[in-house]
């Protein structure tokens, strides 16, 4: 079980990455992935395309989605999986948190202007090619392209991160109603890249323990973003919180993403995955039977 190839976290250019689903679902293939999600930012425009070329290609696929919520201050990232795309609180929930991102935008636009840089919000939504979907990464996109940066990392550094002129606090979904929306679509939530968070250990202990409490089920342990002690670490935290855990490569862009599709390191041993929860449909899906650990 362990050993399946599960790749459970990417973006297409439905948000913030550079490559449709069809061709994520490609390179998740040849990565060697039995197990896709495509998981965007507030977005489920992609899930039909995803799920059809995954099938085609002989992959098991499940419904997937990246929430934007606020916790403590900071945002956090939840995962959702295998929910009904069409459940209408979460259709509902996420097209309100696209809607959010207008503004943001502008403001942001507003702000870089300030620091320096004008026609940041008409450059940025020019590399939206979802317009209801301007993220982050659009900006730190037209930053490089245009010469003020020479990396997304830089931009970022310089200009996107809490505190940076182009930075602009948002409020997202809260914790427990991003996960309402989840479950109550019949799916199961998971914290995303926990590594990624400035909390304290209290406020880290509050995030796992609230999620809990408000039905969540997993936490991604091995992904793009941690390093190897963060895997020991939040494998740890998994068997704590009785959490199941998720592995994802968070795939961006070719060129930009450092670990390709399919290609991270397996879980460890004693956590247990979350895809044991749809081993029965895994099972009659795949002509392969799966490895057990
Ligand atoms: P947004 O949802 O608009 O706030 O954009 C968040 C996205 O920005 C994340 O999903 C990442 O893709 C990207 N991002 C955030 N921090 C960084 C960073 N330090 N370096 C590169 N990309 C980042
Ligand atoms: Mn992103
Ligand atoms: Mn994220
Ligand atoms: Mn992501």
């Amino acid at each position: 079980m362990h050993l399946l190839n599960a790749d459970l976290h990417c973006h297409s250019i439905f948000s913030d990455g550079s490559l449709t689903p069809t061709e994520l679902a490609q390179r998740a293939h040849q990565g060697g992935v039995a197990l896709w999600s495509l998981t965007d930012h507030d977005e489920l425009a992609g899930q039909a395309e995803a799920r059809a070329t995954a099938e085609a290609l002989g992959m098991a696929y499940v419904t997937g989605v990246e929430i934007s919520v606020t916790f403590a201050g900071e945002t956090v990232h939840v995962l959702g999986f295998d929910f009904d795309e069409h459940h209408p609180g979460i259709v509902q929930g996420l097209a309100e948190l696209r809607a959010g991102r207008h503004q943001r935008a502008r403001d942001m636009g507003e702000s870089l202007a300030r620091a320096g840089i004008p026609g940041a919000y008409e450059g940025a939504i020019k590399y939206a090619a979802n317009p209801e979907l301007v993220s982050r990464t659009h900006f730190a996109r037209f930053l490089v392209d245009n010469g003020h940066c020479s990396s997304i990392q830089e931009v970022f550094s310089r200009y996107l991160k809490e505190g940076k002129p182009g930075f602009v606090e948002h409020r997202w979904a809260g914790l427990g109603e991003a996960l309402r929306w989840v479950r109550e679509a019949g799916g199961v939530t998971a914290i995303a890249h926990p590594a990624r968070y400035r909390f304290t250990p209290t406020e880290e202990f509050a995030l796992f323990g609230e999620f809990q409490a408000h039905g969540g089920r997993g936490v991604e342990v091995t992904c793009g973003s941690h390093f190897p002690d963060e895997v020991v670490k939040y494998a740890d935290m998994a068997l704590e919180f009785d959490l199941l855990a998720s592995r994802g490569s968070d795939f961006h862009a070719p060129g930009e993403s450092r670990v390709p599709l399919g290609t991270l390191p397996d879980l460890p041993g004693k956590v247990t995955p979350i895809w044991s929860l749809w081993a029965p449909r895994l099972a009659a899906q795949q002509a392969d039977p799966m490895v057990a650990a």
